[in-house]
């Protein structure tokens, strides 16, 4: 077939001059050194680092890898992630040396520039050199525009600083980086122009303060806190029927965050001399969403205040069903019931319908995947995991809803 020769010539001298192309290239980032890749798969240590890495055994990986490194390669990425994995452990001033040592070399390309300027930001934000990580990141930034890991950091970097309009500027060019507008940047964004806006309301700044909370709405409707405080500064400057309107919008657009807008709705209804507008408003909402206590707990609270103990702790008894263990409920009713003129069948109502309430009556808890279970387990049987229960206690606390757990009496197996 001497038709396909030329062609055949033609892919091997193509093949020749790509592997010596890429050879050229490889000799040119090594500054005239030929970087021997056979030298370095051949030393054993290496492999091992590899390997140790895969497994997660950071010490033994750095123990090996250095090892490697000192077999007369200058392997950059080596060195790079060497100097990672002494972040990793903690050892922020060896990572910071190693990466600071690299950016000297005068063979860098543009990508290794940054990307070792990134490694060094991480390496000062993981040593708490917030000003130092900054200017790294923006390194960066001037390096590659679009540099996504920098743009994160930053914006992390100043949230953690309270620098809400810097953030917001990372988030948003992170953002345009993107091609569609996910919901997590929507909301990150709104949440951080209520931040702002809620900083403009503590310097007395009300007007900028509201057009930042409306920012925030228009960029995610879903923003709950910007609605409250929306209201309030509105309410601040007199405007009551602007301020209710936007706690009503809260309710009509996060309906599972209305109670937040409770207190003051009921207030400001009863100034306005509408007072039953928070009845009808609750009446509505438990009719929506049947499974609302929260509605029927405020509805109480308001009836309760106008002198009407009877349907109040009716509204509790049914919130009571739907949530057992909400303690609000039950000290709601404790309330009612140590009023002077108490029927003695409400008490004992109070008492069947709690008993048949509380269905976790000696709490126990996974520490391996929080399953609950009202008996001591072996076997859980959510992660299948052996003797991770303890008894679950909750924290003492004014607003802690966090648990807090007995210390198991054996560690759990590891299922490494
Ligand atoms: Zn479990």
């Amino acid at each position: 077939m001497p038709d396909s020769l030329p062609l055949l010539a033609a892919l091997v001298a193509l093949l020749v001059g790509l592997i010596a192309g890429k050879a050229w290239e490889r000799y040119k980032l090594h500054g005239g050194r030929w970087l021997d890749r056979r030298k370095l798969r051949q030393t054993p240590h290496y492999m091992l680092g590899l390997n140790f890495l895969g497994e997660g055994q950071v010490d033994r990986a750095i123990d090996e890898l250095s090892r490697a490194a000192s077999d007369g390669t200058d392997a950059l990425e080596l060195q790079m992630i060497l100097g990672n994995l002494h972040r990793q452990k903690g050892q922020v001033g060896k990572a910071v040396s190693i990466h600071q040592a690299l950016l000297q070399r005068q063979d860098l390309s543009r990508a290794e520039h940054a990307y070792l300027l990134l490694c060094l930001g991480l390496d000062y934000r993981g040593g708490g050199f917030v000003d130092r990580a900054r200017e790294a990141f923006e390194d960066v930034l001037r390096l590659d525009p679009a540099n996504r890991h920098a743009l994160v950091n930053l914006a992390k970097l100043h949230e953690e600083q309270r620098q809400w309009t810097e953030a917001l500027a990372a988030r948003t060019t992170l953002g345009a980086l993107r091609d569609a507008d996910t919901v997590s940047d929507r909301q990150i964004e709104a949440f951080l122009h209520n931040e702002i806006g809620r900083a403009q309301a503590a310097r007395g700044l009300d007007g900028p303060a509201a057009r930042a909370f409306a920012d925030a709405i228009e960029r995610d409707a879903r923003t709950a806190p910007a609605y409250l405080n929306l209201g309030d500064v509105r309410a601040r400057a007199g405007d009551m029927p602007g301020a209710i309107d936007a706690w009503e919008r809260l309710i009509a657009v996060v309906p599972e965050r209305a109670h937040l807008a409770f207190d003051r709705l009921d207030d400001a209804y009863a100034r306005a001399g509408a007072a039953d507008r928070f009845r009808a408003l609750c009446e509505r909402l438990i009719s929506e969403h049947p499974e609302n206590w929260r509605a029927r707990l405020a509805l109480a609270r308001h009836l309760r205040r106008r002198g009407l103990p009877g349907p109040s702790v009716e509204l509790l008894f049914d919130a009571l069903a739907q949530h057992p263990h909400g303690l609000a409920l039950h000290q709601a009713i404790w309330q009612i019931l140590a009023e002077a003129d108490t029927d003695p069948a409400l008490v004992r109502r109070y008492v069947t319908a709690s008993r048949d309430a509380v269905f976790y009556l000696d709490p126990h808890v996974c520490v391996r995947c929080r399953y609950r279970s009202t008996e001591l387990l072996w076997l859980c049987p959510q992660c299948h995991e052996w003797n991770t229960f303890v008894e679950e206690r909750i924290a003492q606390g004014r607003d802690s809803s966090e648990a807090e757990l007995a210390p198991p009496a054996n560690p759990p197996p590891s299922s490494s």
